[in-house]
């Protein structure tokens, strides 16, 4: 939306001048609506779980009194519940804290193939049990990035996670150096691909959003938030760094994420 606005400009000895103005006023309106449309969908997403706590607790209190069965059952699905909120906060912290430091440039080094052996070694197992094979493609000796490890490791876990939840049966991690172009300083190139179904070309620009799934039913029972991919996209900004997704009906999911080498002698400086 643009405001037109016009200004009477007094000119000395002459005419009297009009100034028109053009003001963008859409990205302030924008970043308004965003932020209370986040906390209306932060607000269901919590409401949700407690509002089946609370109708357990109601149902073990008056009908499930003397039931053990049923009380077993109701408390197995009450703790699932509280869980799910656990989650949800701890995401929503980490969110808010990676947004705080968006702005402050990370200063140590950190090996991104370490980082990518290190998650893949953690997860594999688990999803061996679930019938997915988690591999680790390629990975040279030094891919150093100018980061967090902490936050980084993040980045990798979920992106793991997302394939070993959606995909089919095989997800392949590589990372690989992107040699400079001549334009672009040389990157680390991360690459999670998995044999899943796929996801429809409408949704994928949309997918970093907060809390924007593809389906919401299957996200919730898999554990999910929405909030993964918008963190993965806010450390990326703070580390300089982009992810973008590829994906194909029936045949899978690429989502590829590149940093800016860290060069020898680099000390963050630019030099
Ligand atoms: P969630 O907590 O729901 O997993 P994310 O932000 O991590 O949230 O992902 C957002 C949505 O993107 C998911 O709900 C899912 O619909 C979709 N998605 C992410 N990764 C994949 C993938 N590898 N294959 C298919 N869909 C995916």
């Amino acid at each position: 939306e643009v405001q037109i606005g016009a200004l009477p400009m007094p000119q000395a000895g002459g005419q009297p001048n009009v100034v028109l103005f053009l003001r963008d006023l859409t990205s302030a309106q924008r970043l308004e609506a965003m932020r209370v449309d986040f906390v209306a969908n932060a607000s269901h997403e919590l409401r949700t779980p407690l509002a089946s706590l609370l109708g357990f607790i109601e149902t073990l209190q008056g009908p499930a009194r003397n039931d053990g069965a049923a009380r077993e059952r109701f408390l197995a699905i009450m703790r699932t519940q509280a869980q799910r909120m656990t989650r949800l906060i701890d995401d929503l912290l980490s969110l808010s804290r990676i947004e705080l430091r968006e702005h402050v440039a990370p200063t140590e080094t950190v090996d991104i193939c370490q980082i990518a052996r290190q998650m893949v070694d953690a997860q594999a197992p688990l999803a061996a049990e679930r019938g997915v094979a988690v591999t680790l493609e390629s990975a040279g000796d030094a891919c150093p990035v100018l980061g967090e490890r902490d936050e980084l490791l993040r980045v990798v876990e979920n992106l793991i996670e997302n394939a070993v939840k959606y995909g089919g049966e095989r997800v392949a991690v590589a990372v690989a150096r992107v040699p400079q172009g001549r334009r672009s300083v040389p990157e680390i190139e991360l690459t999670v691909s998995d044999d899943g179904p796929g996801i429809p070309p409408e949704h994928i620009p949309r997918l970093t959003e907060r809390f924007y799934r593809v389906d919401v039913a299957s996200s919730r029972q898999q554990g999910g938030t929405g909030l993964g991919l918008a963190i993965v996209k806010h450390t990326l900004n703070r580390h300089r760094g982009r992810i973008t997704i590829e994906s194909e009906i029936g045949r899978g999911t690429v989502v590829r994420v590149r940093l800016p080498e860290r060069e020898q002698g680099d000390a963050g400086t630019g030099s």
